[in-house]
């Protein structure tokens, strides 16, 4: 029985219901479509989010339901079954969008928020620069004070929803001289539109073909005072005490895609016959497909756990690491023999197993590498 079973409600089977077939509806029969684009129409989004699916977890008063993160996971695990990896709904619901809610003032709130959930605002972050991702304390980009306003500069690459964003919350250093480095980090919130902020080119990638992922150039940017989130300075601090979270949803999205590709490949094993009968009749292949499916499973109790423990209100970030490490790098393990499991089908486009090993392969990069993550486990072993 799984960890979660008894905390799910009517609402929670209702809501998921609902999203399922919203799914099959409106999603699945147009991945092909956006895979080619590069992109996922902002009119998606908008349709998504006045269904009540973007950000549910935010107070009613911003416009959601005060939902729990088991919606987020509902989401999610039915999101994996569309193989749509680049419609990055979870990233704006569940890690950028949380950032405007824990530390943004009350106008800001009032400001921003309904549009995040409407799906009339889509929002990015934008951490990384071409020069340094995992070192966050030697960003480059400045945002000086001047009057009323920041004046920012800097370049940034890799953002994901670069080309839709309507908001982006630019980590910026508002004071370059401060030691150690990462105290002089700020977060401001720039605004499509604002005179010297420019979206880049669309990102060709390995995988996620649907997801904008963009470069963003900031020139002379000047940003009103009142778009600073939080303190000047607190940068740092706040992008720490959003991690867990971050960690954990990433988490997810990794041990879904990986309970998705087991899936497709037992199935394909089912049906595929050689030598007369059913590949996963094979010993070794039955044995290797029973190796995968332990280790999904493995990760599915511990995610869980840390699900509970989250909500919860727990402080669980040295977890979260080992999650996002191990679950990243199994679902990785899972894609590949479900790949050669498909034989000359695996490579095929046409099969969907061929898609989630592109994909897939960002999990061990994006929102802190696996070796961040064990530095960061091995500093909690005190090493
Ligand atoms: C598809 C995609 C989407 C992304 N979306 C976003 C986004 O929305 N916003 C954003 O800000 N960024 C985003 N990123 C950037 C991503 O977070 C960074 O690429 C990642 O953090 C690694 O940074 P880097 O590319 O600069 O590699 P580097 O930090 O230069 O690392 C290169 C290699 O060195 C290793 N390494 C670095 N430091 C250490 C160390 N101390 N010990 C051991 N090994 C180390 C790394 O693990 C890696 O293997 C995205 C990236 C991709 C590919």
């Amino acid at each position: 029985m799984s960890l979660l079973e008894k905390h799910y409600t009517q609402e929670h089977q209702i809501f998921r219901e609902s999203i399922r077939r919203y799914f099959e509806r409106e999603v699945t029969p147009r991945v092909e479509e956006w895979e080619k684009a590069g992109i996922v129409p902002k009119t998606v989004w908008r349709d998504f989010g006045s269904q009540g699916f973007l950000c549910p977890w935010l107070p009613e008063a911003y416009g959601g339901v005060g939902a729990d993160l088991l919606y987020s996971l509902i989401s999610m695990e039915e999101g994996a079954k569309t193989h749509s990896s680049g419609f990055l709904f979870f990233l704006h619901s569940d890690i950028i969008v949380p950032y405007l809610e824990a530390f943004g003032s009350e106008g800001q709130k009032q400001r921003w928020l309904p549009g995040c959930a409407s799906g009339d605002i889509i929002t990015a972050i934008a951490m990384t620069e071409p020069g340094t991702g995992s070192d966050l304390a030697a960003i480059r980009t400045t945002a000086v004070r001047d009057g009323d306003h920041y004046v920012i500069n800097g370049q940034k690459t890799f953002i994901s929803n670069g080309i839709n964003c309507g908001l982006v919350i630019v980590v910026a250093k508002t004071d370059p001289a401060a030691k150690p480095a990462h105290a002089g980090l700020s977060l401001i919130v720039v605004e499509e539109g604002t005179p010297g902020f420019e979206k880049g080119r669309n990102l060709e990638k390995i995988g996620f073909h649907s997801q904008d992922t963009a470069e963003m150039a900031f020139t002379d940017c000047r940003v009103p005072a009142g778009n600073l989130l939080g303190q000047e300075g607190r940068g740092f601090y706040y992008l720490m005490k959003k991690l867990q979270q971050e960690r954990l949803v990433a988490a997810i999205g990794a041990q879904v895609m990986a309970e998705e590709a087991l899936r497709l490949t037992i199935d394909f094993a089912k049906t595929r016959e050689a030598f007369g009968k059913p590949i996963g009749r094979f010993q070794y292949l039955s044995f290797e497909l029973a190796k995968l499916a332990t280790d999904v499973e493995l990760g599915r109790t511990f995610m869980e756990s840390l699900i509970l423990d989250h909500m919860e209100g727990r402080e669980i970030v040295q977890k979260v690491s080992m999650a996002k490490y191990w679950i990243a790098e199994m679902l990785n393990r899972v894609v590949e023999r479900g790949v050669q499991f498909h034989g000359g089908y695996g490579y095929m486009e046409e099969y969907p197993i061929a898609r989630l090993f592109r994909d897939a392969r960002v999990y061990t990069i994006f929102a802190g590498t696996s070796e961040i993550m064990l530095l960061i486990i091995s500093r909690g072993l005190g090493l």
